[in-house]
């Protein structure tokens, strides 16, 4: 019962402790998640703040280009009125604003345009072909002048005003402005921020892909880019397509331009506070409970070994320590109890009074550890002669046993008697002795009632027993009336 209302209490700790730390799991998860989207919408309000600048660049380039009267100035004045607001932009490349063909015809970098043409530019050529005016964002490419480094690019349509194609403005920016503002974010060592373009492909990605392995390459056919460029806001686990660990993702279009920021934290950096906490809840929980279990087992333990030791002591306090028969004391007890059973039931109680023969005599002759053995042979064959499981036979004292025969009348009395009489006369004999161990029994039977006592019937018993002594010894003699108790005439 111990065992079981401990494992019980056990098996409740450690529901309780499994429930608060999936709970704590769901957490974990949500933070991790409300992070990724404050990063995502950090570097979604600064790329958007840079796009607006380079588009109120390419916007201002535009309108000046349209004037009629820009061409009439003077180079350096030209210059100043096509580029003044395109310096505020951070990390940028050139601006420039290319004819129908290609051809460089204003140039930021200096004032008279370089000499070269950028009709092989995917930004120019989608422009050519598609009426729209809306700000294109392409690349990454290597730039050919300046800085040589990955770039992107800002571009507008110039159209006429019958929509024809007339040119293109175009600003680069450097791949390195995203590193810097990447690398200002802490999100964990093992994950990543990324930004995409509306074609699915990598433009920056930070921890520093110093490799540009996947810089530049089109991911819209992986499986996790394509759910990104569908859904465009959201969060979702998954395995990654790049190296199979399990990954959350958040991402967020920046603005209204073709751009997706996307956080992909892994799940070891996501849930490394909880597993911390977990595993030391669950290493603090599975001591308690071994604890718990280890404790309730020493208790148990002890309380069996107490318990065995209680029994061993009451059977010592009830037994002969010669004989191993019960002793007085517990004579007493189940006299009281068979009495009170007979006056239930209605069936006579019979006593015998068993008192071994010149037993001085023997003692002498053997000596005491002689008469020891003698009433120890005897006393095993009184316990062996009966065997009704309410029967019992005691050492009154000295030679003098005493037999409780519940439910029996003095005919069976008698005959049980007579056995235990044969018996013992039909031990072998003890060394060299001529005369073998014999014993007297006085026989009393009695029906118990409500009016009477126990010893009466003791008393009647040793009268027969006194008789048997007085008629020869080595036989049965039976007391015919058993006197009212003494105490209950007064
Ligand atoms: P009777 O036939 O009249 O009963 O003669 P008896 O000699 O048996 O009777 P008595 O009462 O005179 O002597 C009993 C003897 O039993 C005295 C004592 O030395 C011996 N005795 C009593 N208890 C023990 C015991 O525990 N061990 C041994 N060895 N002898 C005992
Ligand atoms: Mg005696
Ligand atoms: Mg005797």
């Amino acid at each position: 019962m111990l065992m079981l209302g401990s494992a019980l209490a056990v098996a409740a700790i450690l529901a309780i402790v499994t429930s608060l730390l999936f709970r704590e799991l769901g957490t974990a998860n949500e933070a991790a998640v409300r992070s990724a989207n404050n990063v995502v919408q950090l570097i979604d309000a600064d790329v958007q703040r840079n796009a607006e600048l380079y588009d109120t660049s390419l916007q201002g380039l535009m309108a000046a280009w349209r004037r009629p009267d820009v061409m009439t100035i003077s180079p350096e004045l030209r210059q100043l009125v096509l580029f003044d607001r395109a310096t505020a932009a951070p990390y940028k490349g050139d601006l420039v604003l290319l004819d129908d063909t290609g051809r460089i015809v204003a140039d930021s970098t200096s004032l008279t345009p370089r000499q070269d043409n950028f009709s092989d530019r995917p930004s120019f050529q989608k422009h050519r072909d598609d009426s729209s005016l809306a700000l294109r964002v392409d690349g990454p490419f290597l730039s050919r002048w300046g800085f040589k480094d990955l770039c992107i690019s800002f571009s507008r349509r110039l159209s006429s005003d019958n929509g024809a194609f007339v040119g293109v403005a175009s600003a680069s920016m450097r791949l390195s402005y995203f590193n810097q503002l990447f690398r200002t974010l802490d999100i964990g060592p093992t994950s990543t921020i990324n930004l995409v373009n509306a074609d699915g492909v990598l433009l920056a990605r930070q921890p520093d892909d110093n490799n540009r392995t996947f810089i530049g390459q089109n991911f819209s056919m992986r499986p996790n880019f394509k759910r990104i460029l569908r859904e465009v806001n959201g969060s979702f686990a998954a395995a990654s397509d790049l190296d199979g660990a399990q990954r959350v993702y958040t991402f967020s279009r920046v603005g209204d331009l073709p751009l997706i920021v996307v956080v992909a934290q892994s799940r070891d950096d996501v849930y490394a506070v909880w597993k911390r906490n977990a595993l030391l809840v669950a290493g603090a929980t599975g001591l308690l409970c071994a604890g718990i279990l280890w404790l309730s087992w020493l208790l148990g333990r002890q309380l069996r070994l107490r318990q065995h030791a209680e029994r061993e002591l009451s059977g010592l306090a009830a037994t002969d320590e010669l004989t191993g028969l019960a002793n007085r004391r517990r004579l007493d007890e189940v006299l009281k109890q068979e009495w009170a059973r007979g006056i239930r039931s209605g069936r006579p109680l019979a006593l015998l009074m068993v008192d071994v023969d010149h037993f001085k005599a023997f003692n002498d002759r053997h000596g005491h550890h002689g008469g020891d053995v003698a009433l120890r042979s005897v006393a095993e064959t009184l316990a062996a002669s009966i065997r009704r499981p309410g029967d019992l036979a005691a050492r009154y004292g000295g030679e003098e046993f005493t037999v409780v025969l519940p439910e029996t009348d003095k005919a069976g009395a008698c005959v049980i008697a007579e056995k235990l009489r044969l018996a013992i006369e039909a031990l072998p004999q003890f060394a060299d002795d001529t005369m073998p161990i014999t014993v007297s029994i006085g026989v009393a039977t009695h029906l118990p009632t409500t009016d009477d006592l126990p010893e009466p019937l003791f008393y009647a018993a040793d009268r027969a027993l006194y008789r048997a002594k007085k008629n020869g010894r080595n036989r049965v003699e039976v007391e015919p009336y058993v006197a009212p108790s003494p105490e209950l005439q007064t």
